[in-house]
């Protein structure tokens, strides 16, 4: 059916695609193993398929939804795929994915308390469960934005904002006299903490990587002595960032020790908890949280390891009163009589408007309940243990680091004559050649010069049964290679 004159589709035409349309995905979900993992497709070719101009009249709406099968799945990288093992898996949840059909059908902006009382009370209590579920302390408040990279930065903002004596909100960065400000982190850090800097004016410069131990850990003491440095050269330490979970090995930085030192420096600090801070909702898996407590904030992505569709991020800080320092700026035309009794939530970052992401959470964990979730995280991190051990006992595959979550480093040594730069290449090869089988997807990273395979359990639809799938393939490819 085409579009009437004025106003949407009818409702029941609405009805009728909308039922075809589940009926389509939920085909697309049983059928999630015949798809290529990775897109086999070259730049350009979806492109070319889609007119350069807006078609002048509506079209037939059954013609769109022909050309998602047609033009948009081939150039779909499946990341609900069991066998995708890239990066850290994002997967969508049928829960999830019915309450974006909710959230984007009231199409509620949450910026006031009022513009969607619903979606402000709904995200304070579900940050909330979050919270008891991997066991943070309870002074910490919570805010959902899209991503990690912006709940650090806004970290990072609330962090600066708590620098005392200089007017930086008022006066900005280069009119407040402030020495230049310093932010540490380790070198396994993800680069959204140097962007968080970036953005906020500070400079790459403004961030400053810590080394790591053999297990790629921050090294406190490397930590202190950096802190140390710096001040007798002037700079104004501000912010620790530990990671919980990085983004190439998974490693923990030790966050007791951390905290110890950020509280004889009086330095916030900031913990990335994107993909690994979902782990301690498994009770014994709880050790990780420890320390926890000290910090100033803490980042979580549900669209990581909690099977919420992408995007939901969750930034907890038991200062939000520095957060809204930063960001508050209410226009007249944004002012309500609710505004004494009530949380804007416009008030605490940089966005005005809010998408009601609440309702993803919150079916998500009805759904699956703490358990539930509980119970999937623990077999990821069972599968990833039992594939460490696969390479292990494999006679040409080496790990490169320990499995303390669901990611396994590694890279093939097939003769002890190689040179690195022979390894890197031969490893680059083969997960090239791994990826273009279509029925795996596996990420890379480079561990002291070492060019290092990453295979990562953490999606919804993964079984033991797709582990030994990969093993298989990975040791077809292997054997044929030369070298
Ligand atoms: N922090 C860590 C440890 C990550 O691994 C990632 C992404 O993989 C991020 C932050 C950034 O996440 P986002 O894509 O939500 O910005």
């Amino acid at each position: 059916m085409k579009a009437p004159q004025y106003g949407d589709m009818p409702a029941e035409d609405f009805r009728k695609y909308g039922h075809e349309l589940v009926d389509m995905m939920a085909d697309y979900f049983e059928n999630i193993e015949t798809y290529p993992v990775l897109a086999q497709v070259k730049p350009g070719d979806i492109k070319k398929q889609i007119p350069d101009a807006p078609p002048e009249t509506g079209e037939d709406f059954s013609e769109a939804l022909k050309d998602i099968q047609r033009i948009i799945m081939p150039g779909v990288t499946q990341w609900n795929h069991p066998n995708f093992h890239a990066y850290f898996a994002s997967t969508a949840s049928a829960p999830g994915i019915l309450a974006d059909l909710v959230s984007s059908s009231f199409n509620a902006n949450g910026m006031l308390w009022k513009s969607c009382p619903a979606s402000t009370e709904l995200e304070g209590q579900v940050v909330g469960w979050l919270r008891q579920m991997i066991g943070l302390d309870d002074k910490f408040w919570g805010i959902i934005y899209d991503t990690a990279s912006v709940s650090t930065m806004h970290a990072i903002a609330a962090a600066r904002e708590s620098v005392a004596g200089y007017k930086i909100r008022e006066k900005g960065l280069t009119g407040s006299g402030v020495p230049p400000l310093r932010l540490y982190t380790s070198e396994h850090a993800h680069s959204s903490v140097e962007k968080g800097t970036l953005a906020l004016g500070m400079g790459l410069e403004g961030t400053r990587k810590i080394k790591t131990d053999n297990e790629f850990k921050m090294i406190p003491a490397e930590l202190e002595n950096a802190i140390q440095e710096d001040i007798t050269k002037g700079f104004l330490p501000f912010c620790v960032v530990a990671t919980l979970g990085t983004t190439s090995i998974t490693s923990i930085d030790p966050v007791e020790e951390i905290a110890a030192i950020c509280k004889k420096y009086n330095l916030w600090l900031h913990i990335d908890g994107a993909y690994g801070g979902v782990a301690s909702i498994v009770p014994e898996m709880r050790h990780l949280i420890k320390g926890c407590e000290y910090a100033d904030s803490f980042v979580v992505n549900p669209h990581k390891w909690l099977f919420v569709p992408f995007d939901l991020s969750v930034l907890y800080t038991s200062k939000p009163e520095a957060l809204k320092m930063a960001f508050s700026l209410v226009a007249e035309y944004l002012k309500t009589a609710e505004d004494s009794s009530v949380q804007n939530l416009m008030d605490y970052g940089v966005q005005l408007g809010r998408r009601f992401r609440s309702l993803k959470l919150w079916f998500v964990i009805r759904y699956f309940g703490r358990q539930g979730l509980a119970e999937r995280l623990r077999e990821h991190m069972r599968l990833a243990k039992e594939f460490g051990e696969w390479i292990d006992s494999h006679s040409v595959f080496e790990r490169m680091a320990p499995v303390p979550l669901s990611a396994v480093c590694f890279r093939a040594a097939p003769s002890k004559e190689m040179s690195v730069e022979e390894l890197n290449t031969f490893n680059e090869k083969l997960m090239n050649e791994i990826n273009s089988t279509g029925k795996v997807f596996i990420s890379h990273t480079v561990l002291n010069g070492k060019f290092t395979l990453r295979f990562v359990v953490s999606g919804l639809r993964t079984e033991k049964k797709h582990v030994d799938i990969a093993k298989n393939i990975f040791d077809n490819v292997l054997s044929k290679i030369k070298y």
